[in-house]
């Protein structure tokens, strides 16, 4: 074990900013405008080594680094039995099997005897192998969406987030055979400092999705404003000088906290406040 730990990001891309993000909400200090190799954090023993997003698996997988953040498709794509330590829940696509508008296939099976251009080749031949669909990959590094106008294939396998990409090519999806999402891997061998990583960078995704919820209650609403509050186990229930009022805390899925604001005032709540949760370990 070196002394210093080395986590690989994207040095650019579309996992670039969202990762800088995460570490940065994590509390690390580093200066990422020199983003040529690595950056050494100021606060934790890690460097960051800035590293092109496909070969990210790679450098984890031969201990170049210890951990490292790409995108599921990417580790799919190379077969590697790294270790997901941790779903960061952006980078989010679908790996999708697509043909011209006018194709008569509807559904993945529709590709039998089909040639499939794709720069995932070696997950989109395992795919079908696995589902009993002979297809011939044609493997592309990129601009794979024109290949059927081309001529070199019949449809193709391309990442899809909004589907505008493939609309604007005159493609239309008939199946998925991947979600995909930005992960942290590590080397298997990875321990000690390496888990603390794991620790923070889950600590500020699990806080991202949730909010902090603070009221004041009449003591006699308490029972149907808990029962509004799913949250992590029971709410905090905390005394208030006036003895028919209580303050109530919880914690709430940040996308249910809209429903919840009008129940809670309609059942007796006021003063709600909502706050954003820096880092949440359950
Ligand atoms: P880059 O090519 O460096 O911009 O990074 C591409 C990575 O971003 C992919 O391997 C995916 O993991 C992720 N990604 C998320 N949405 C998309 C999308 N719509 N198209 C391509 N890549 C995407």
């Amino acid at each position: 074990m070196t002394a210093h730990l080395r986590l690989a990001v994207p040095n650019k891309g579309r996992l670039l900013e969202p990762t800088l993000a995460l570490l940065r909400d994590a509390g690390l200090v580093f200066d990422a405008r020199e983003r040529s190799l690595v950056s050494h954090c100021e606060n934790f023993p890690l460097d960051i080594l800035f590293v092109r997003t496909e070969d990210i698996v790679e450098f984890v997988g031969d201990g170049v680094a210890e951990m490292g953040i790409t995108g599921a498709n990417l580790l799919a794509e190379s077969g590697r039995g790294l270790e997901v330590r941790a779903s960061l829940h952006y980078g989010r696509c679908h790996l999708d099997a697509a043909v011209p508008v006018d194709a008569p296939a509807q559904r993945l099976e529709d590709l039998s005897g089909a040639r499939v251009a794709t720069s995932h080749p070696s997950y989109t031949g395992r795919f079908f192998r696995e589902h009993g669909i002979p297809v011939d990959v044609v493997p592309l590094s990129g601009a794979v969406e024109v290949a059927p106008r081309m001529g070199l294939a019949d449809a193709i396998v391309d990442l899809v987030s909004t589907g505008s990409t493939m609309l604007v090519n005159g493609l239309r999806s008939v199946g998925t055979l991947l979600s995909s999402e930005a992960i942290l891997v590590a080397n298997p061998g990875a321990d000690g400092p390496a888990t603390e990583v794991v620790t923070m960078l889950q600590a500020v995704v699990d806080g991202r999705e949730r909010r902090y919820v603070m009221m004041n209650a009449p003591l006699a609403a308490l029972s149907e404003i808990e029962a509004l509050l799913p949250g992590l186990g029971s709410p905090s229930v905390l005394p208030l000088a006036r003895p028919d009022m209580v303050a109530v805390h919880a914690v709430v899925g940040a996308d249910e906290v809209w429903g919840l604001l009008g129940r809670l005032r309609a059942a007796g709540a006021s003063g709600i406040l909502v706050l954003p949760i820096e880092l949440l370990v359950p």
